[in-house]
């Protein structure tokens, strides 16, 4: 954690802000280990003097969680005026604020309690420091996606003729919740037959029949980290047009996975797979990125897609994860989950991705 206070309290002297107000959750997870919500960091530039304002529910848990932190009571209405106070002291006049975190009615509230303090959008800055995974933050994500690779290999026995996508779902989800998730990365996404043309469908009543692909899109969460994973399996023989996109989509997502690695922009290695499936005939649709940063949050920064800018470095991690989605007929989406290294990628998900007909 103290590390990471430097390094925030570095890119604050670069930007000469005294003092960063962080309100995010995983933020504040990120800087503090704080692992509840309602809460709020006030760190100075200085790293000497470091605030965790929350409220009585949570000091206690805070003293034991927040070595390197000041633990305050002063919730709701108080939290701006103990702001203002405690930069007063310190002559912090410049004041970042997390732009991309706070309500419209928290930062009003700020701005009247904080006058004439000057409040300065941190543009979402205290958050980049997260693309890049520490060992620890890895070894998190790679214990979740192994979690998750077990749970597929359960619910593939569990997958029948006459079971619904929410009977699924709930299996799959207390599979890996007695196996050690600590939660859900999002709510499990099973999508069969027609649902599958939703990329993010909800699992529904409806009953798997023969010959439709199942789409299960799912992860663990653990000490806080996410995993991201997808499969579509088949139960029986699926028609020969599904067949082919299954192919199209594995195809292209190996195409990726051949280029992916430090250098190349996310725009670079989004387009190796999106130009297959285009060449293929079903450009129009893949309509969404080939993936996303998976960390604390199950989507964060940097992307994989056409307006991916960032350039991977060894230590991101990030979903590669095509799909192909035919309305009113189905669809397929395959996931996997890397982290990059100096020479390439490590996968963190090791499901076998022929196409497994049940
Ligand atoms: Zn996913
Ligand atoms: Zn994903």
């Amino acid at each position: 954690m103290k590390k990471r206070i430097d390094k925030l309290t570095s890119m604050l002297n670069e930007h000469q802000v005294d003092v960063a107000i962080i309100s995010e959750k995983n933020n504040i997870r990120y800087y503090s280990g704080f692992t509840s919500e309602d809460a709020v960091l006030l760190i100075h530039r200085s790293a000497c003097y470091c605030y965790l304002i929350t409220d009585f529910r949570y000091i206690e848990q805070a003293h034991m969680q927040c070595r390197d932190f000041n633990v305050v009571d002063a919730p709701g209405i108080k939290t701006g005026p103990f702001i203002k106070e405690t930069c007063m002291a310190l002559n912090a006049k410049r004041i970042w604020f997390d732009s991309d975190a706070i309500s419209f009615r928290t930062y009003t509230s700020y701005k009247e309690a904080l006058h004439p303090l000057e409040l300065i959008p941190d543009r979402g800055i205290p958050s980049r420091l997260r693309l890049w995974k520490t060992e620890d933050e890895i070894n998190h994500i790679r214990n979740a996606a192994s979690l998750a690779d077990k749970g597929f290999l359960h619910i593939l026995g569990y997958i029948r003729p006459g079971v619904s996508e929410r009977e699924i779902a709930l299996e799959l989800e207390f599979f890996l919740r007695r196996n050690g998730s600590d939660g859900l990365a999002f709510p499990i996404i099973v999508a069969s037959g027609k649902n599958g043309s939703l990329p993010h469908a909800e699992p529904t009543d409806k009953k798997i029949a023969e010959g439709e692909l199942i789409t299960l899109d799912f992860g663990c969460r653990i000490s806080g980290y996410c995993s991201d994973m997808t499969r579509t399996v088949a139960l029986g023989e699926p028609d020969k047009e599904m067949r082919e996109i299954y192919e199209i989509t594995l195809k292209s997502q190996q195409l990726a996975l051949e280029v992916i690695g430090p250098g190349l922009t996310g725009i670079e290695v989004d387009n190796q797979a999106r130009e297959y499936i285009t060449a293929k005939g079903y450009g129009q649709y893949f309509g969404h990125g080939l993936g996303h940063g998976v960390g604390l949050n199950v989507h964060e920064a940097p992307r994989l897609s056409i307006n991916g800018e960032n350039v991977l470095e060894p230590g991101m991690v990030v979903s590669v994860e095509p799909g192909i989605y035919l309305p009113g007929r189905g669809g397929v989406r395959i996931e996997d989950l890397v982290v990059i290294t100096e020479d390439g990628y490590d996968n963190l998900v090791s499901s076998r991705k022929d196409l497994i007909v049940l």
